[in-house]
């Protein structure tokens, strides 16, 4: 015979909601499905360290999928689809609706440059018989991590003579690779002594490079002289060339599975690969959407979404009201009915470190994607704190469509914070809000997420973009 619930227990259920929201409701084939999903993931991952190699990924996917340049001065109808390649460092995604452009347009929103050590401008530099790179971070590092560990070289170098030469060194397994130092601990008394802002300058994350003098010679210099040999021998540059370029050191790292049962994944540059990847498969996977679905890769997230290639600038705008012009219509009228999935990780509840974060209302691994209603700091400052009426259409959007979801604020209340993209395109007079994926170790060379959150996401998306 069952047993009977107590009356307390059947009010609970009607009335009481589990404070995390969520929980491994998937079966057996789901898991598996998302796990088949999150090889593809870690595949992306290798292969897109910057927002310059997300792009050409994007766009190659995209023209596989049927996507053409968007041509401004062309009509589209439902049913086409279009990329938008923004100085290939930024790319708009979209597939036309079967309703009209001034029922709004739905909006996935996310970044593709992670926190990294970038190359100053003039960065080659002997010492001591030891060449390196000078470097300048980008993004909120904690800068001891970026210490001791395998990096790898990516980015430009573009010559006065108009050319551009592509580098990738350091990822393949015949590559060499590279690497800041740290004191040793026989000799780094006086370093523990300083706070962690003290111990690890930016100035001294200089990058390890070479060491072998160039021969036959009694000139100074020659380890130095020996490298720009190697460069120019390889790339065909001269030490000028380094002014305009945008070389960056990014962790050599591939990425991997993580614990016994598999269930995470490790890598450098979740942050913010981990909603790019869904937001843009799941746009390749939508057939045609009442509502016109536009996915947007952003750059510069990581330093205030500054620039022609952040979401501060009007590109948005631009392709926007590009894409209305033929109707008749203005960019404004689409915007003002616009929807959209700021699409940004999330800190994951680490129970090493709870101290900073309010339990009721963090994200957890493996509770599902997380939305936010605000992001911000110090009393929801710079956030876009979306509306009660948004949240509650978000709500009923992944309740009804099963999706595995959990509510989550970034810490507790003056722990610090952090913001993303929302903001930017809310200005545009957006409905807005956060939904993303939870991270442990964000900002990290090496960041771990829950591979059945990455799939919820995926989910998420898709059933935005087709609402
Ligand atoms: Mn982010
Ligand atoms: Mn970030």
């Amino acid at each position: 015979m069952a047993e009977e619930k107590s009356k307390a227990k059947l009010l609970k259920e009607e009335l009481l909601m589990d404070p995390k929201n969520g929980g491994i409701v998937l079966t057996d084939k789901e898991i598996s499905k998302a796990f088949a999903y999150c090889d593809e993931y870690k595949n992306f991952l290798n292969n897109a360290k910057t927002e310059r190699e997300a792009v050409t990924y994007a766009m190659t996917a995209a023209e596989k999928n049927g996507f053409k340049p968007f041509d401004k001065a062309k009509k589209y109808h439902k049913g086409d689809k279009v990329f938008y390649n923004n100085r290939g460092k930024s790319i708009i995604l979209a597939v036309i609706g079967s309703k009209p452009l001034d029922e709004g347009v739905h909006i996935a929103a996310s970044h593709i440059d992670s926190p990294r050590l970038d190359l100053k401008q003039r960065p080659l530099y002997e010492e001591a018989q030891i060449a390196e790179f000078k470097t300048h971070y980008y993004g909120g590092i904690k800068k001891y991590q970026w210490t001791a560990i395998p990096l790898a070289l990516h980015g430009v170098i573009a010559k006065s003579d108009g050319t551009t030469i592509t580098v990738n060194l350091g990822e393949d397994e015949n590559d060499p690779q590279f690497c800041v130092t740290d004191l040793l601990p026989h000799l780094d008394k006086a370093q523990g002594k300083k706070t962690m802002s003290e111990a690890f300058t930016g100035e001294q994350l200089n990058v390890i490079i070479g060491s072998l003098p160039f021969r036959d010679d009694k000139e100074s210099e020659l380890v130095k002289l020996n490298i720009i040999k190697i460069l120019n021998e390889k790339y065909g540059i001269t030490e000028s060339d380094f002014l305009s370029a945008e070389l960056t050191m990014v962790p050599a790292f591939k990425a991997v599975d993580i614990g016994f049962d598999r269930s995470l994944i490790g890598s450098y540059g979740h942050d913010d690969r981990v909603c790019a990847y869904p937001a843009l498969t799941s746009l390749f996977d939508l057939k045609v959407p009442e509502i016109t679905s536009i996915c947007v890769l952003a750059d510069k997230e990581e330093i205030g979404s500054e620039g022609n290639t952040g979401l501060i600038s009007a590109f948005l705008k631009y392709f926007i009201a590009d894409l209305a012009r033929p109707y008749g219509l203005m960019g404004r009228d689409v915007l003002s009915a616009s929807k959209c999935l700021s699409a940004d990780v999330t800190a994951a509840f680490d129970p090493t470190y709870p101290d900073v974060m309010e339990k009721r209302n963090a994200a957890y691994l493996n509770y599902g994607v997380a939305v936010s209603k605000y992001t911000g700091h110090g009393g929801k400052y710079d956030t876009s704190d979306a509306s009660a009426e948004y949240t509650a259409w978000v709500r009923n959007l992944l309740d009804s469509n099963n999706i595995m979801w959990q509510y989550a604020e970034l810490g507790k209340v003056d722990q610090g914070g952090g913001g993303t993209v929302a903001k930017y395109i809310a200005q545009l007079d957006v409905d807005t809000i956060d939904v993303g994926v939870p991270v442990l170790s964000m900002h990290a060379p090496f960041e771990i997420v829950a591979k059945l959150d990455v799939y919820a996401a995926y989910k998420a998306f898709f059933e935005f973009y087709k609402a």
